[in-house]
C-alpha cells in the first residue's frame, strides 16, 4: 500500500494560475523503479500542483526511469514526506528555484540591448531580425511566415549567398516558451554563419550551396508571456473553448499521430493536444511553410532543451524510421563533433525508445513528409539548472551544438535526394 497525505482540493484551484514567487520552490529529481512508483506520482499530481519538467507530463512517466518536477513552496515537505515514507531514491536538483532565476542573467557582458551572450526578450529579438538582415543583405533576408494569436509577426531568416534551386536545411527555435537557450542558439548560429562566411571554408562552402531558413522563435506569445507573466510557461498563449486554461503544446499539435499518445486531451495540460491537428496558428504557418516548400528542404532541425539529446523518428510510435541504420550513425557522428569541444555528453537515438513515445511533434511530421534528415536537439544541460541555464552557458552550449549542426549540414549536402 502507497502511504499517501490526502491534501484539500484548495491546492488544485489555484493551479495554474498562481503568480511568479519562485521563492522555496524546488526541483526534485525522482527515480522511478515500478508501477507503484508511477501511481504515486500519479496520485502526487492530482492532488499538488506539479509542474513536470522531464518527462513533460505524468503520464509519459516510464519505469527505471527518473522524473524532474517543480513544486510550490509549501507543497516541498509533502512532497518530501511522501517520497521518503515510500522509500523513492530521490535527489533535490533546486533547491531554491528563485536563486537561480536571479542566476541566469550572469552575463558578463554589460551591453545595453541585443546581445548574443544574453537572453533578448521578443522586442529586442525583433528588432535583431531587422538589424541583422539590413547588414548582410547578400547573405540574409527576411520574410514572415505568418501571425501569432495574439498577432505578432512570426519572422523567418533565409541565411545563404543568392542562387537558384539551393538546398534548404530548415532550422526552428523557440517551440516551448520557457526553454530560453533555444532562441538564443538560433541567433548565435545567425552571427556565426555571416562573421564566419568568407573566413571559414566549411561554413563558406555551406552557405553557398545551401540555404538555412532560421525561424528565430515559433512560440512568441509564449516567450513574451514567460517575459513579462510566468517564467515557467511551456504553451501557447491561445484561448480554449469552455476552459479557464490557455494554450496549446505545439509539439504536439502537428499531424503525426497526432494526439494518441504521450499527449493530453485536457487544454489545463502542459502537453495538451489542442483541438485538431494544426489548430494552432503557429503549427499552421509553420506546416505550410514547409508544405510549400518540401521539394527544396532537405532537412529539419527543431531546437529545445533540455537533457543532451539528439533525437530522431518516430516518437509517436515504437516503429523505426526506413532510413534508421543511417540516422544512427549520422546521430553519432554528430553528437562525438559537439563532445570534442567541451566534452558534452549526449545520447541519441528514436524519440520512442530514449525518451518517452509522444504524437504530434514536428520532427516525425517533418519526416513523414518526406524530409530524409529530421532532428530535434536537446541543449544543455541534464537538470543541474533545466531551464534557468545561465546565459553564461550560452557561448558554450551554442559553440558546441554549431558543430553538431555543420557536421549534419554538411552530411546532408553530400548526401542530396
Ligand atoms: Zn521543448
Amino acid at each position: 500500500m502507497l502511504v499517501f497525505l490526502v491534501l484539500g482540493a484548495a491546492a488544485l484551484a489555484s493551479a495554474h494560475h498562481s503568480g511568479e514567487h519562485f521563492e522555496g520552490e524546488k526541483v526534485f529529481r525522482v527515480n522511478v523503479e515500478n508501477e507503484n512508483h508511477i501511481n504515486l506520482i500519479h496520485e502526487l499530481a492530482s492532488t499538488i500542483q506539479i509542474d513536470f519538467w522531464k518527462p513533460d507530463s505524468v503520464s509519459q512517466i516510464k519505469p527505471h526511469g527518473a522524473v524532474d518536477f517543480r513544486v510550490k513552496a509549501e507543497d516541498t515537505d509533502t512532497v518530501e514526506d511522501v517520497l521518503k515514507r515510500n522509500e523513492l531514491q530521490y535527489e533535490v536538483l533546486i533547491s531554491n528555484l528563485r536563486n537561480l532565476l536571479e542566476a541566469q542573467f550572469d552575463s558578463q557582458v554589460r551591453a545595453t540591448g541585443h546581445s548574443y551572450e544574453k537572453y533578448n526578450d521578443w522586442e529586442t529579438i525583433e528588432a535583431w531580425t531587422e538589424q541583422v538582415t539590413t547588414e548582410n543583405p547578400d547573405l540574409i533576408s527576411r520574410s514572415v511566415i505568418g501571425t501569432t494569436f495574439e498577432g505578432r509577426n512570426m519572422y523567418l531568416l533565409k541565411v545563404g549567398t543568392a542562387g537558384t534551386n539551393k538546398p534548404v536545411i530548415f532550422m526552428d527555435c523557440g517551440f516551448h516558451a520557457r526553454e530560453w537557450i533555444s532562441p538564443a542558439f538560433c541567433q548565435w548560429f545567425v552571427r556565426e554563419a555571416v562573421r564566419t562566411y568568407g573566413q571559414e571554408s566549411y561554413m563558406t562552402e555551406l552557405l553557398e550551396k545551401l540555404d538555412f531558413y532560421v525561424l528565430p522563435v515559433l512560440n512568441v506569445d509564449g516567450y513574451v508571456y514567460t517575459w513579462t507573466k510566468e517564467r515557467m510557461w511551456r504553451k501557447t498563449r491561445s484561448t480554449n473553448a469552455g476552459s479557464r486554461c490557455y494554450g496549446t503544446d505545439l509539439n504536439r499539435n502537428f499531424d503525426a499521430g497526432w494526439c494518441k499518445t504521450g499527449a493530453s486531451q485536457s487544454p489545463c495540460d502542459d502537453t495538451y493536444c489542442g483541438t485538431a491537428a494544426e489548430s494552432e496558428k503557429e503549427t499552421k504557418a509553420l506546416a505550410d511553410f514547409i508544405r510549400q516548400h518540401l521539394s527544396s528542404i532537405k532537412a529539419y532541425f527543431t531546437i529545445h532543451s533540455y537533457s543532451q539529446m539528439l533525437i530522431y523518428p518516430y516518437s509517436y510510435d515504437y516503429k523505426l524510421p526506413e532510413n534508421n541504420a543511417e540516422l544512427n550513425a549520422v546521430a553519432k557522428a554528430a553528437v562525438e563533433k559537439l563532445a570534442s569541444l567541451y566534452g558534452t555528453k549526449y545520447t541519441y537515438g528514436p524519440g520512442a525508445e530514449i525518451i518517452y513515445l509522444a504524437a504530434g511533434g514536428s520532427d516525425d511530421w517533418a519526416y513523414d513528409q518526406g524530409i530524409k534528415y529530421s532532428f530535434t536537439f536537446e541543449l544543455r544541460d541534464t537538470g543541474r539548472y533545466g531551464f534557468l541555464l545561465p546565459e553564461s552557458q550560452i557561448q558554450a552550449t551554442s559553440e558546441e551544438t554549431l558543430l553538431a549542426i555543420k557536421y549534419l549540414a554538411n552530411y546532408v549536402l553530400e548526401h542530396l535526394y
